[in-house]
């Protein structure tokens, strides 16, 4: 083949790279930009050689050779680029802050350039392709030491980068070397173009793959294109804001109206953020986007037109939702020492946002870190109670209207701090749910009370059953049954001993996997309440379709009832509706005589409150039995 075809083929390749990586990278990284200015910089150094082995001073052996050298010059800096390339790869992952490194890299190319500028160094065309004379052998050495450094410098962090990465920087210079080393041979052809082109191509494929970066459902950049810009944001100290939006209702719009109806929204909730042009747009999770934004509009005019844009996107896509858009926002960004401390911050942030309910622009202050702190203080004594085997059982005695005497009880988590003093389990379950401790605590509470039982033969002595709380964690675990069961068989409890109370929250959340647990216990005995009625929201379809046995008014409906008319409503229409489809009532937080006699006089089958009493420890809670008479 003619050398000008090798060289044009050489050109179109490095164009249609240059036009594709335009199109789709978006320079997240400081890698993208060193990636542009390389093909940059290759694309010049082949219209060098195109001119100069076929137009400007092709055959003129011996004269001064300007274009030659500006090509031989074109090949250095190119060099050096590919090295400046893998060394900032290898950077994302190894943090070394030195950037006189970059210069150091730079000297010999610069002193080679130099040496050409001052000396009248000969430059001799041989053929179509190439040169010869000393300053050519010395150029071509260089590019060889830098090479050779390079592949040295990628097997030395070979642990620390992807293989991936590590393979195709191999690859890479291996090729560079061998097209080198073939046009010093076959001086004839101008191979040195295509060779670096083809080398490009290859690495454009494996390292500066934009698909990599990219959330496929909406279009943003996914979680890890977060983690690896934010660590290069933070080594530049660069003034970034972010902005975070917490979609509402994720679930609900996936479980109901499927997986595309999902992804359309997602992918439009995208495109109208990325119309404001005000950042780079990340997803993280599935409902959540972070908009890191360098713009001089301040986070309260984006928050504005960010609500504005939701606001006709919600009545499109999740019109049955009542859940609101939340939104954050975090400044102080640039002052973290690395991602890794932001990330638990941010962690926690998210989650401190999935629980509001304002469309306020919420940011992330000093009063929300400390609470991350105060939640780490407690994740550490929940830990320590588990290890150290802290965790204990209270009993709060459940009055029996019917019989006139205690005859159930419900079994309550009790937990010190590392200071010795009792956490408030209100505060520490949604801790432990959202920190992956609460099944073993709900494993620990399990086992506590059926050795309790077993140990007091409570089964013997004419007490009902005893009731346990069940976190919504728990209900959505599949083996949720095998595990309570095989639990009861160890310590050989009647399974009709053990009311589970479920709350509505977990109904809700899962109802599948929670009914198919329910049935097979129920086979066996376990009976169930529906815990915290009138608490929030109640849908009684579960009511209906789930097999309980029981409901449990919660103390706050019970409190209201009292002070409003529409509570006392509630709670006297509830009583009645639940008696006629055959459920028990259990009212909770009875604390004065009125109210026992008032929800007595309604049909309440169970009161339960600090009236009758407290929740108390073992050795108490057999004292209130003994003087009841029960043991
Ligand atoms: P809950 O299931 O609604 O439990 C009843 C709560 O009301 C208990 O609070 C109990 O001490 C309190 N209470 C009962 N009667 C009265 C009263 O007359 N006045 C007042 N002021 N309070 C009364 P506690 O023990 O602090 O537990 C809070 C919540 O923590 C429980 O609410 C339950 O949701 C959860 N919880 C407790 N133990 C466990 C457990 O072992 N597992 C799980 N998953 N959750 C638990
Ligand atoms: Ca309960
Ligand atoms: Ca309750």
């Amino acid at each position: 083949m003619e050398s000008i075809s090798l060289q044009l083929t050489a050109l179109f390749l490095v164009t249609i790279i240059l036009v594709m990586f335009v199109k789709k990278t978006k320079m997240v990284f400081d890698t993208d930009r060193v990636f542009f200015c390389l093909l940059i910089s290759v694309l010049v150094s082949i219209l060098l050689d195109i001119s100069v082995s076929n137009f400007v001073e092709l055959g003129t052996a011996g004269n001064s050779g300007l274009f030659s050298k500006l090509y031989l010059w074109s090949l250095l800096g190119l060099t050096y680029i590919v090295s400046l390339y893998t060394v900032k790869i290898v950077e994302r992952k190894v943090q070394f802050n030195d950037s006189w490194l970059y210069f150091v890299m730079a000297i010999p190319a610069l002193v080679i350039g130099l040496i050409g500028l001052l000396t009248n160094a000969k430059i001799v065309p041989i053929g179509l392709g190439f040169f010869s004379g000393w300053y050519v052998n010395m150029i071509v050495v260089c590019l060889f030491v830098y090479c050779f450094v390079c592949l040295f410098f990628i097997s030395r962090y070979r642990e620390k980068i992807t293989q991936g990465y590590y393979a195709s920087g191999i690859v890479f210079y291996l090729l560079l070397c061998i097209s080198l080393s073939i046009q010093l041979v076959l001086k004839e052809y101008a191979i040195l173009s295509i060779g670096v082109a083809i080398s490009i191509l290859y690495m454009y494929m494996e390292m500066e793959n934009p698909d990599d970066y990219l959330d496929h459902a909406s279009g943003a950049l996914n979680d890890y294109a977060f983690s690896e810009w934010g660590r290069d944001a933070l080594r530049r100290r660069e003034g970034v804001r972010l902005i975070i939006i917490s979609l509402p209702d994720v679930g609900y719009i996936k479980n109901r109206l499927g997986n595309k109806v999902f992804e359309q929204y997602i992918r439009t909730v995208f495109l109208s953020m990325k119309e404001l042009r005000v950042g780079k747009i990340f997803r993280l999770d599935s409902g959540e986007f972070v908009l890191a934004s360098k713009s001089s509009e301040t986070e309260e005019y984006i928050h504005k037109k960010l609500v504005m844009v939701f606001q006709e996107l919600h009545t499109e896509f999740t019109s049955m939702s009542s859940d609101v858009i939340r939104y954050g926002s975090v400044q102080s960004f640039g002052d973290y020492e690395n991602m890794q401390s932001f990330a638990d911050d941010l962690w926690f942030f998210l989650q401190y946002l999935r629980e509001q309910s304002t469309e306020e622009l919420l940011v992330l202050n000093d009063e929300i870190v400390r609470q991350r702190t105060n939640e780490d203080y407690i994740v550490a004594s929940l830990q320590d109670a588990i290890v150290n085997k802290r965790v204990m059982v209270y009993y709060q005695p459940i009055y029996s209207v019917k019989e006139q005497r205690f005859t159930t009880t419900e079994a309550l988590i009790r937990i010190k701090d590392l200071e010795g003093n009792f956490m408030n389990p209100e505060i520490f379950i949604p801790i432990a749910e959202r920190r992956g401790l609460i099944l073993t605590l709900g494993d620990i509470v399990f086992h506590n009370v059926c050795r309790f039982v077993q140990e007091q033969k409570l089964m013997e002595k004419g007490f009902h059953y005893v009731e346990v709380n069940l976190s919504t964690v728990q209900c959505m675990q599949d083996n949720l049954s095998a595990q309570l069961v095989s639990i009861m068989n160890q310590y050989e409890i009647e399974p009709g001993f053990i009311n589970l109370e479920i709350t509505e929250t977990a109904a809700v959340q899962s109802d599948k996997v929670l009914l198919e647990n329910m049935e097979k216990m129920r086979e066996l005995g376990v009976t169930f309440s529906l815990d915290d009625y009138g608490s929030g929201y109640s849908n009684l379809d579960y009511v209906i379709n789930m097999p309980f046995r029981l409901v449990k008014i919660d103390k706050t409906l019970v409190w209201d009832s009292v002070k409003k008319k529409k509570s006392k409503i509630l709670l006297e229409t509830s009583i009645s509706m639940f008696s006629k489809m055959n459920l028990q009532i259990v009212a909770e937080g009875v604390e004065t005589a009125e109210q026992a006699t008032y929800l007595e006089d309604l049909g309440v089958d169970y009161l339960q409150g600090y009236y009758f009493s407290k929740p108390v420890c073992e050795a108490d809670f057999l004292a209130v039995l003994r003087k009841n008479g029960i043991v």
